[in-house]
């Protein structure tokens, strides 16, 4: 027998191996007949239960797959499918009982092991047993150390019990294994939670230790706004107001569309060193900057008014309803100057003609994740638990439709 033959002969007995190994993995023998494991995918019950899926509609998914389970029983995927269908659909005690049984099956592998403590994990947490969701996904990360949503449920369960340092050192993993594109998103969510991480020394009466943390904070991400405000609130709480009037002017910088909320501090800061004009001098820096900057316009007005010119503060209050005509806190100021000044109609005609297209709504800030609506900004959405998610949603003058289009794409 040549060389030739004998190699030929090997790689047909090796192909024959492959070939008998796949029939075996794929027919199973139970109950005296073999059944065809393809054949589950094939039944027209489990694309059927797929496609209700895909469209919503979990009660008809849930009778479907269920009698697709029924071909074959032992299908870890359906069962851990349906368990999750029955947790989204409320049924948190009939989830847990099925992820609980897939657990006691013999011989799973660790992977699988892993993704029905995964499922566990979020049935406990479903039904808020925090404790025993956090034991799941804790666990899930022990079998498989690199499982991203597991580390990500953790992260949220701590944020969730205001255990800031344990959610951070979370964050830290998640961000070492990511890749370069996920960095700028890792770098804001750890500059988030140091913030808390300050706020929480703060509370302690540890200013040193909040500084380090609020500077660290803007160190990962320079926008960390709340951070940039704090910090300047314990510099003021130290009698340090310079110090603190430089910390908040960084956000003119870094931020522009964010410095309002600066406004109010800088202000009082100005006023305490004797700086009467820097106020004024701020807020036309911005208008200048950003002609569409209605909160510059109303912030410098309000100065007036308490400085008691109140023709120019309505006038800027006019230019900043132009940019904003859905701001009530505008329309309040208006109206609270048109009384100063005695209703002088040709002024209360002129807020006519301004408002007469706008419709009024409250709510103005929107989470770009999942919608939620809120009067304020918040940093935290309080329905999806994501950080710096809310952006200002308004109905604006044709030219002036940058920000609305913003919305929709990063909606997408
Ligand atoms: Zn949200």
């Amino acid at each position: 027998m040549d060389d030739t033959l004998t190699l030929t002969l090997s790689l047909l007995a090796l192909l024959l191996g492959l070939a008998i190994g796949k029939a075996w993995e794929r027919y199973k023998l139970r109950d005296g007949r073999w059944i065809d494991r393809r054949r589950i995918q094939e039944s027209p019950h489990y694309i059927l239960g797929l496609n209700f899926l895909v469209s919503n509609q979990i009660d008809l998914a849930i009778e479907e797959l269920t009698k697709a389970a029924g071909l074959d029983a032992p299908a870890l995927e359906i069962h851990l499918i349906l368990g999750n269908l029955y947790r989204e659909r409320g049924q948190v005690s009939k989830a847990i009982q099925m992820h609980q049984s897939l657990l006691q099956r013999p011989n799973l592998t660790a992977m699988e092991q892993a993704y029905v403590l995964l499922c566990l994990g979020l049935d406990f947490k479903r039904g808020g047993f925090v404790d025993r969701s956090f034991q799941a996904f804790s666990e899930v990360t022990r079998l498989d150390p690199g499982n991203q949503y597991a580390l990500l449920n953790l992260e949220k369960l701590h944020e969730e019990q205001q255990q800031w340092q344990e959610a951070h050192a979370i964050r830290q993993r998640l961000a070492d294994s990511a890749s370069d594109g996920e960095r700028p998103r890792d770098q804001s969510i750890l500059a988030f939670l140091e913030n808390e991480l300050g706020l929480q020394s703060g509370r302690e009466g540890l200013s040193d230790q909040a500084i380090h943390h609020f500077e660290r904070a803007l160190e990962l991400d320079s926008r960390t706004i709340p951070a940039s405000l704090n910090l300047g609130d314990v510099y003021m709480s130290q009698k340090n107001t310079r110090k603190a009037i430089s910390i908040w002017e960084q956000i003119l910088r870094t931020a522009p569309e964010r410095s309002y909320l600066a406004f109010d501090r800088l202000e009082g800061a100005y006023a305490s060193l004797g700086q009467t004009t820097r106020f004024a001098e701020l807020c036309r820096q911005l208008i200048d900057a950003n002609p569409q900057d209605w909160r510059a316009r109303l912030s410098l007005g309000q100065h007036f008014v308490s400085r008691e010119h109140s023709s120019q503060a309505l006038n800027l209050f006019f230019e900043s309803l132009i940019h904003n005509p859905h701001a009530l806190a505008i329309h309040q100021a208006i109206w609270r100057s048109l009384a100063t000044l005695d209703f002088n109609p040709s002024l209360v005609r002129r807020y006519i003609e301004l408002t007469h297209d706008a419709v009024f709504y409250l709510d103005p800030h929107v989470c770009i994740r999942c919608r939620y609506r809120s009067t304020e900004l918040l940093w935290q959405c309080p329905q999806c638990h994501e950080w710096n998610t809310f952006v200002e949603e308004r109905i604006a003058p044709a030219e002036d439709a940058t920000e609305d289009t913003d919305i929709k794409e990063a909606a997408v």
